[in-house]
């Protein structure tokens, strides 16, 4: 077994999730990173993280399918005998970004598939086995951190179905704290703001001109290590007598202001 704790990021081959992977690594954290990749075009990504004393491991899984989560846990299992903390983070925008007036069915199940079902079934996954592990008496740096977004509190007209998913992660998150309160297993929601991804690179034009015209309170786009800084902090415990709790790493974006 793994004298390191071990942490399983979904989605953490580019963006977000590498800047959490890498985080990770620099405090101590063997990570796992899973995504829809082939793992040859990951070897990057393996390469940064690892470069920061971790041990890394890539699984090539689905959120959204239930044959794939299942999989990366046993694969976490066997590499590493362990598993702490789980942090989902893979998630998608809109497909086509319509409307609302006109959006379709396909991209509100994808949407829902992955951003909202993949993060409910995997966390019960992770849990259960985080439950095992503590009823044989390891000593676990247990923790659930879920990235859901300002578009929890912020409204887009052509994301109708990415919004509903984030606000939902508000609730999925109390629903874990409060489960898992008596095994003394944390649950947390980071809302970021603005970020510079892939993500966001087909809109950089728009956001950097609403940045220009005071849209944050520090005025600048949020990069991917912001939200990784975040993650390694409440990994490391120091908000231990909180749970359920929602971070914004937004710039101050959230503040209503005249
Ligand atoms: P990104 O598109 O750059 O990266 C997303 C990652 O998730 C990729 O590695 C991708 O392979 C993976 N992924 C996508 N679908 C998957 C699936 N079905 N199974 C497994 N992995 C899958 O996006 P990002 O900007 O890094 O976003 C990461 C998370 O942060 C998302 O949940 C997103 O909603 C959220 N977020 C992003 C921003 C932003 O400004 N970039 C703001 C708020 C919230």
């Amino acid at each position: 077994m793994s004298h390191q704790p071990v942490a399983l990021v979904t989605g953490g081959g580019r963006g977000i999730g590498l800047g959490i992977c890498e985080a990770l690594a620099a405090e101590g954290w063997c990570v796992a990173f899973s995504g829809l990749r082939d793992a040859s075009d990951v070897t990057e990504a393996l390469e940064r993280i690892e470069q920061h004393g971790g041990e890394a491991k890539y699984i090539r899984a689905d959120v959204s399918v239930a044959d794939d989560r299942q999989r990366a846990i046993d694969e976490i299992r066997s590499a590493f005998g362990r598993l702490d903390m789980l942090v989902n983070n893979a998630g998608i925008t809109s497909q086509g970004r319509d409307d609302i007036l006109a959006a379709g069915e396909a991209s509100y199940d994808k949407v829902m598939d992955v951003n909202l079902k993949g993060p409910f079934f995997l966390t019960q996954l992770a849990a259960n086995y985080m439950v095992e592990q503590m009823e044989t008496g390891v000593d676990l740096r247990a923790c659930v951190i879920n990235i859901s977004s300002i578009s929890a509190q912020f409204i887009s007209t052509n994301r109708g179905d990415y919004c509903l998913t984030k606000a939902a992660m508000g609730m999925l998150t109390q629903l874990w704290a409060s489960r898992l309160g008596e095994y003394g297993i944390p649950v947390y929601e980071i809302q970021p703001g603005l970020i510079r991804t892939d993500m966001t690179a087909a809109v950089t034009e728009k956001y950097d001109r609403m940045i220009a015209d005071g849209l944050l309170v520090t005025p600048r786009w949020g990069e991917p290590g912001d939200v990784g800084k975040a993650v390694a902090m409440l990994a490391r415990g120091d908000l231990a007598y909180s749970t359920g709790q929602t971070l914004t790493i937004d710039g101050g974006m959230h503040i209503r202001r005249l």
